[in-house]
């Protein structure tokens, strides 16, 4: 896998922000080792790792995600009397889990590369964590741009113990996965739900510059 460095990420931001957000080709794992199925698991089990090793510094413990479900189109799990929707990833309060639509999760990582999974799984997980960190858990913007920042913090994170790789063009990846994530219902590239594309990336970098704990 990928990531990026804080510099080549600046540099990302800028060129994506002149660019109008064109994506570019997705880069791959030079050894082409991972498959889709390989990095949806190394997603989930790095990002509880991390955030299971970051609570018991602080005292607490990290109560990990009940379950995490793939779903076909509009067959997903209902959220609080809510249906799931096609095209999206989502983490239920109520169950407390993650459950994303594979086929669409699997073409995001066809078409972007495999960061757009490191993005957006480490960002319903932080949803997970604000669950717990948080009375009241409500997605609004300020929530989404948290949790925007907790992936930023996770990706450094892993990174830094060597958990993760990054390679060059990853940084591209990364930027426009978060541009593509969103979740709650249908409200993925809907900015008053999730704040605008620079603001996302500058929150997400801000988590990997300063860490989770700045977020
Ligand atoms: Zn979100």
């Amino acid at each position: 896998m990928n990531i990026v460095r804080p510099r080549l990420l600046v540099l990302a931001l800028v060129l994506l922000l002149a660019g109008c957000g064109l994506t570019r080709p997705a880069s791959r794992d030079v050894q082409g080792a991972d498959t889709f199925e390989d990095d949806i698991r190394a997603a989930r089990t790095l990002t509880e790792s991390f955030w299971t090793e970051f609570f018991d510094q602080q005292g607490m413990t990290y109560r990990p995600i009940a379950d995490f479900i793939p779903y076909s189109g509009s067959s997903g799990p209902s959220c609080g009397g809510e249906p799931s929707v096609p095209n999206n990833a989502f983490y239920c309060p109520e169950g407390h889990f993650i459950a994303y639509d594979q086929a669409w999760m699997e073409s995001l990582w066809n078409d972007m590369g495999d960061g757009s999974v490191y993005v957006i799984i480490p960002h319903e997980f932080g949803h997970a964590v604000q669950a717990q960190l948080r009375t009241g858990f409500e997605l609004n913007v300020q929530a989404e741009l948290q949790a925007d920042c907790y992936a930023g913090g996770t990706l450094a994170a892993l990174v830094g113990s060597g958990s993760l790789r990054a390679q060059p063009g990853d940084e591209d990846e990364l930027m426009t996965s978060l541009e593509a994530a969103g979740d709650p219902t249908d409200d993925w590239l809907n900015p008053a739900a999730h704040g605008t594309a620079e603001q996302r990336q500058a929150s997400f970098a801000g988590g990997y510059d300063d860490g989770v704990g700045a977020c």
